[in-house]
């Protein structure tokens, strides 16, 4: 009997990506080899903090790099390091950012859920421009003169959403941004595949680039990787690092916190409630080493291996259309798309029975409407194709 089902938890089959709300996905097993073996040896936690700067820096292109417990935590830990500088005193003074440049431009078309990140560490959002092309008015958004129309002196950074319809492009973002010497930050939570991505927003002129670790990173659920500027690195590793200590007993490793810029030690700060452990620090690293290791293709076949046997089975049925979106392009999460033929056949519904089956298969709902259902690879072994078909074959027949 597994761990989960002694707490009468059945396991379920993800095949709707790496969704927090379904555990992510399954870890290689070095990683998990690597989170083992990390948690019978104790550290300096500051020290293997900078060891993963350096692992991270290599990986990214940027000067410096740290972890957190998600993206969601690095983007706090991003803004808050933008809004507090090296400053001890507005370090502990967070969220309450009175006094202090607190403004954080977000282009209203890339506001989402997860800007309560940049909310939490007290920043106020204030949106730019209107996204015409969304609304279906028109072919407009926000312009890079109205981000620079909103930069006034109590600016703290411009946050961008990367994604492949994000617009202006963050080039142009960056540029602007550095006329005014006012930081980026960039979400890349789910900017994975391409490989190249890891290196690409900070080489476009990004300040901070937050990655999730529990997504195609394969590293565990409660990671995140944060890489950019040294200064802004280390604002954000003050703010999260354990700092119970004597002053005259604290020395930090220098290539990650230079003692010299602070006027003083920080108290813990805001950061402290992001915490991550030396396992989720171990596990990603490990997981980013063979990320970097792994080519876009062989991960991309990877993929396909899951997908394939499942599109085959279903290629049978005269009820159904079957397309692998993604399939001759490597760059790409290959995505196994099937859309019901059949006058009157509900998506809606073979969604709703495949959570019940047992095994419980989830599938990407986000295309129901169209009477679509999406098989996303990431999440699930090969070995479990085979249920995938089985159920899949039930449920829309
Ligand atoms: C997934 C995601 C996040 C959050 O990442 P976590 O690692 O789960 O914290 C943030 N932003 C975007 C755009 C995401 O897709």
């Amino acid at each position: 009997m597994n761990a989960y089902a002694k707490l009468g938890v059945l396991t379920i089959i993800n095949a709707k990506g790496a969704a927090t709300r379904l555990s992510g996905g399954i870890m290689r097993p070095e990683v998990t080899a690597a989170m083992l073996e990390a948690s019978q040896h104790c550290v300096d936690i500051a020290e293997l903090q900078a060891a993963a700067s350096r692992e991270i820096a290599k990986a990214t292109g940027a000067e410096a790099g740290y972890v957190a417990s998600g993206a969601a935590a690095c983007l706090m830990l991003g803004a808050a390091a933008c809004i507090a500088g090296l400053d001890p005193g507005r370090m502990a003074r967070l969220p309450d950012t009175r006094g202090m440049k607190n403004e954080i431009i977000m282009i209203r078309s890339q506001r989402n859920f997860y800007d309560h990140a940049i909310r939490a560490a007290g920043a106020t959002i204030v949106e730019v421009g209107l996204p015409d092309r969304y609304a279906g008015a028109g072919v407009r958004d926000a312009e890079s003169w109205e981000i620079e129309d909103a930069i006034t002196e109590c600016t703290a950074a411009i946050f961008y959403v990367a994604d492949a319809q994000s617009q202006p492009p963050l080039k142009t973002v960056t540029a602007l941004a550095k006329r005014h010497k006012i930081p980026v930050i960039v979400d890349a939570a789910a900017q994975l595949p391409p490989q190249s991505n890891l290196k690409r927003f900070s080489a476009e002129g990004a300040d901070l680039v937050a990655f999730s670790g529990g997504k195609v990173l394969g590293g565990p659920q409660a990671s995140g990787i944060l890489c950019g500027r040294k200064d802004l690195i280390m604002s954000a590793a003050l703010q999260h690092l354990d700092l119970d200590i004597y002053e005259d007993m604290w020395s930090p490793p220098k290539s990650l916190i230079d003692k010299r810029k602070l006027k003083g030690t920080p108290q813990h700060g805001i950061g402290r409630s992001c915490k991550v452990g030396k396992e989720e620090i171990m596990g990603v690293l490990t997981a980013l080493e063979f990320f970097v290791k792994e080519s876009d293709a062989m991960r991309h076949e990877r993929w396909l291996e899951r997908l394939l046997p499942i599109a085959e089975g279903l290629s049978k049925l005269s009820h159904c259309q079957i397309e692998i979106e993604g399939e001759h392009d490597s760059t790409m999460l290959p995505l196994l798309v099937i859309t019901l033929t059949k006058p009157n056949a509900s998506a809606h519904k073979a969604i709703a029975s495949l959570i019940k089956a047992k095994p419980s298969i989830h599938v990407d709902p986000s295309r129901r409407d169209q009477g679509k259902l999406v098989i996303n690879p990431l999440c699930f072994e090969k070995a479990s194709a085979a249920s995938i078909l089985k159920q899949l074959i039930l449920a829309i027949s």
